[in-house]
């Protein structure tokens, strides 16, 4: 069945005429609809889908994306488009111009289904925050599918759609990626531009690209790369032939853990890992031990500088320009009130509010630039391992998809399912989510980190495991090959 091949296997099946693009749209659609309970999308586009469907059918443009259905996170903004980023704020915002991520993905020939579901303004881990509820995980509809690009993940393990697009500001590509089974990579800070995607935290806030697979991975990120000048952070450096380099054997590279790191991980999280080492070694890899001495000064340093920027980034919405607006205002003063209480969720506050006293006159010192240094600090830990292996082996989480609402009344203990990828986030280094195999019936990941633009390294070294394993080709029970639907 067409929708169950990898989005590469989807390229070349409409190359041979072996369906149209519009029979792969459709059928899409009428998997997103049957899967509705999943509420993996804030907005399905059916019918802007279907007509480019139509249009490429007919064009044979022959571009690397062509006819291929994709969903994309609904932080990004598309022009004519609603674009919620999962909030009350930004309910009614429809974008007057699209994301570069989006025109990159469409010039390169992909078609939108629609926007994916996802934490209010990507605050969150567990897609809880959503002001549209949240998606659920399609190998266990009562559990997290994870978060905040936990709609985009859901979508490519349920077989939605065989790619999805995710933003990552902590762990929100990785985190879900691991906790639906499929495959995430979160470039270096400033590989892919940010040029229309919603704000979160801007010094962190990185786009990638979600798939059932490293391959499909380094397909969609081949057109998602590169500079953009309306980005100032955005790189300039040259784009890797991501696909070409799969083939990088693993065989002579060095392989670094952190038992420090690990020491934290439930007994049953580290089988996963240690079958991924193992394969490792088998293909030639060496492994051997790093120290990352301040990675567990992660957790605090983030919830310092990602709230603080989202308070700089967030003053924008205020009930003026765009985004909610409260009824019959008395004054300013009221028109601010109130628009920004009822338009903003509980978790989107709270940051709101930490973020502007870590800034304020009196603690920035104490607060926001201490963090910044600790920030320092993690990136020197990294620049000094990876002076010493080609690629760090760590888990993703600290155990497998939790149940919804399980955490949800906890903010510290759903902070603390960030450990594993804030360290990465904070040096602005490439790090890649793979599935290792499940963990009481559910998928469990392991990460892979990697130096500063060695994407090509990353989605090589997890494409050879891939080719070697079959963890990755691991369905959910409702939505497997055999369920038959689409
Ligand atoms: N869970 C982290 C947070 O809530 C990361 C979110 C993200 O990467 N967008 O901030």
């Amino acid at each position: 069945m067409m929708l169950d091949l990898s989005l590469g296997d989807q390229a070349a099946g409409l190359h041979r005429g072996d369906f149209s693009a519009t029979e792969l749209a459709t059928a899409c659609l009428a998997r997103v609809e049957a899967a509705a309970g999943l509420n993996c999308f804030i907005s399905v586009m059916a019918e802007a889908a279907l007509a480019k469907a139509k249009a490429i059918d007919k064009e044979k443009p022959s571009l690397p994306l062509a006819g291929l259905p994709i969903a994309h996170k609904d932080l990004f903004c598309m022009a004519g488009t609603r674009t919620t980023a999962g909030s009350r704020m930004l309910d009614k915002f429809v974008a007057p111009y699209s994301a570069a991520v989006v025109e990159r993905l469409e010039a390169a020939g992909a078609l939108a289904l629609g926007k994916t579901n996802m934490d209010e303004f990507a605050m969150g881990s567990s897609n809880e925050n959503s002001h549209y509820g949240a998606a659920r995980n399609p190998w266990d509809p009562e559990r997290t599918p994870g978060g905040s690009s936990g709609g985009s993940a859901a979508a490519v393990a349920a077989g939605l759609c065989s790619a999805a697009t995710g933003t990552d500001t902590g762990g929100s590509i990785r985190q879900p990626a691991a906790f639906c089974g499929i495959t995430g990579l979160k470039p270096t800070y400033g590989r892919v531009s940010r040029w229309g995607m919603i704000a979160y935290g801007s010094s962190l806030d990185q786009a990638g690209p979600m798939a059932r697979s490293a391959e499909d991975c380094a397909l969609l990120l081949a057109s998602m790369a590169g500079g953009d000048p309306r980005d100032s952070t955005c790189l300039d450096a040259p784009v890797e032939d991501y696909l070409g380099a799969l083939r990088q054997p693993l065989a002579g590279m060095k392989v670094g853990r952190c038992p420090a790191l690990e020491a934290a991980l439930a007994p049953e999280m580290a089988a996963p890992l240690a079958a991924v080492a193992k394969e490792m070694e088998h293909q030639g890899a060496r492994l051997a031990e790093i120290s990352l001495p301040h990675a567990h000064l992660a957790i605090p340093c983030y919830y310092i500088i990602a709230p603080a920027e989202c308070s700089a980034n967030l003053a924008r919405y205020d009930g003026v320009r765009f985004g909610h607006r409260c009824k019959a205002p008395q004054n300013m003063e009221d028109l601010y009130k109130r628009s920004r209480s009822e338009g903003f969720g509980a978790e989107v506050k709270r940051r709101i509010l930490v973020g502007a006293f870590a800034l304020s006159h009196g603690y920035y010192d104490a607060y926001y630039k201490k963090a910044q240094q600790v920030r320092r600090l993690v990136k020197q830990d990294f620049d000094q391992a990876l002076g010493q292996v080609d690629l760090i082996l760590a888990p993703v989480t600290p155990q497998c998809a939790f149940r919804l609402g399980e955490l949800a009344e906890d903010p510290g203990a759903l902070y603390q399912q960030d450990a594993f990828t804030i360290p990465a986030s904070l040096a602005g280094l490439p790090a890649l989510a793979l599935p290792a195999g499940l963990v009481g019936g559910l998928p469990a990941g392991v990460q892979l980190i990697a130096g500063p633009c060695q994407e090509a390294r990353l989605l090589a070294a997890a494409h050879q495991v891939q080719q070697n394993t079959d963890w990755h080709l691991l369905r959910p029970p409702a939505f497997g090959a055999e369920a038959g639907a689409g």
